[in-house]
């Protein structure tokens, strides 16, 4: 992890100090990678230090140095997030596969190691990517910082990349499900279900009722997405979908405090009660770096960095349940495009009574849901050992039920299943 944090620390720094210039096919590809020494005792170009000796790699680092001015990153933010000291935390192991994740102390960023063939693939479609970031603004991709590779002395190769945490806010996740369309095994066997469980495809008991431009506008871009992916031979993605729970029960702890903010607050003012909410907050169990009022009156704005309670006097938003809308640093611009999406929806009843659905207590007493989505996973091409995968399970099951299918159908099970857990209100059409 120490190597890793010198190694992007490095990195970042130094790429930010060159000149920019526009993007050209040389900047992709093995031949636009950088490959360094770090050893414990320091060099010309890197520090001394207290780990081993190691190399470092970085993959087209210039192109990532354009990805992260495209998806509004502040290279200082970015350092202080990820190479500060206890800046890293290790993630219990989320996924199948073996990769190890970590997770930056302010939540914003995740890091994965990858296989070599992960970063082959996410090599390969770079150049895709790249263009699919400059063309929407509002993706649900997984958004790319940067891949690297570390080779301790003596020691194995890691990859791994560094990609924005589709669920990070500091409205409270109650419930995260990882959706890929299929169902064949796509449910969470562990008993007890809460905050921190990654449920599946039929633990999902609930359909989303969305604003019907907004709708239509996630379905778009996911077509969008996915065309961009099924391109790539790409199959095995899901969307991450975090829902925070607007009902009283669960926004009450937030409410009484703020709902009693002092409204003629000078700027100074503000800023300490809002560091003073923030420390409560922090006791909650919400993540967040301080606090900001933002004033609703347009053009009357502060931009400190910090976390933004919108809204001045505080009062209780039309939901009517005393919430109050909490945003990022940066301002709720960068919060949208970090997580492409942060809506408000109705959650309805995806299966009926007798469905054989696991219980979970807090869904049968809410439905006023913000709803969080990405598309996550996005380095699986459907090679050698997924076709194995396929030819041996569609002896056991419906072909079409199981997860490792063709990229063509993986998309378009995946699109037909998000429009369905999204289906249009009934005063629209499909
Ligand atoms: P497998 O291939 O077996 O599915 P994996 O090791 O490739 O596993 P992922 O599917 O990438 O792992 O991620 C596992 C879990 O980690 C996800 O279900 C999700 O809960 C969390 N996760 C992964 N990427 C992100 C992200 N960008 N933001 C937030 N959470 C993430
Ligand atoms: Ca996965
Ligand atoms: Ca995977």
């Amino acid at each position: 992890m120490l190597n890793l944090q010198l190694g992007i620390r490095y990195t970042v720094g130094k790429i930010s100090q060159e000149p920019r210039h526009e993007i050209g096919s040389s900047d992709f590809g093995p031949q636009a990678c950088v490959e360094l020494r770090f050893p414990r005792s320091g060099s010309r170009l890197t520090p001394c230090h207290e780990s081993v000796d190691f190399r470092w790699k970085d993959y087209c680092p210039k192109v990532f140095r354009h990805l992260r001015e495209m998806f509004k990153i502040d290279t200082a933010d970015y350092m202080l997030s990820i190479c500060g000291n206890d800046a890293l935390r290790e993630l219990a192991s989320p996924g199948k596969s073996g990769s190890v994740f970590f997770l930056s102390h302010d939540d914003r960023y995740i890091i994965k190691t990858l296989r070599k063939s992960e970063v082959k693939v996410l090599l390969g479609m770079l150049p895709s990517y790249y263009h699919h970031v400059q063309m929407y603004e509002n993706m649900l991709i997984t958004k790319f910082f940067g891949v690297h590779r570390v080779k301790p002395f003596g020691g194995r190769k890691v990859r791994f990349v560094v990609m924005g945490n589709m669920l990070c806010t500091d409205l409270h996740i109650h419930r995260r499900y990882d959706l890929k369309g299929s169902l064949q095994g796509r449910w969470t066997d562990n008993g007890e279900i809460d905050e921190n469980t990654t449920l599946k495809d039929l633990d999902l008991k609930y359909v989303f009722q969305l604003e019907p431009s907004w709708r239509e506008a996630l379905l778009k871009q996911l077509v969008c997405d996915c065309r961009l992916l099924e391109s790539q031979g790409i199959m095995d993605y899901s969307v991450l979908l975090g829902l925070h729970f607007r009902a009283p029960q669960h926004s009450a702890t937030l409410s009484p405090e703020l709902s009693t903010v002092p409204t003629n607050l000078t700027h100074s003012s503000c800023v300490t009660y809002a560091n003073e909410q923030a420390g409560r907050f922090a006791e909650m169990g919400c993540s967040h770096r301080g606090l900001v009022l933002v004033p609703r009156q347009p053009g009357n704005e502060t931009s400190t960095p910090g976390l933004h309670v919108r809204g001045s006097p505080l009062r209780a938003p039309a939901g009517g349940d005393g919430e109050v809308d909490l945003l990022l640093p940066g301002t709720a611009r960068r919060l949208q495009i970090q997580l492409g999406v942060n809506m408000p929806a109705r959650a309805d009843r995806r299966f009926d009574e007798n469905d054989a659905c696991r219980e979970d207590k807090v869904l049968e007493e809410v439905h006023d849901v913000v709803l969080y989505l990405g598309i996550i996973d996005i380095l699986q091409a459907y090679g050698v050992t997924k076709r194995i995968e396929h030819a041996y399970k569609s002896l056991h099951y419906d072909p079409l039920s199981i997860s490792a299918v063709g990229p063509k159908v993986y998309a378009k099970r995946f699109q037909e299943f998000v429009s369905s857990i999204f289906p249009p209100t009934t005063n629209q059409t499909n």
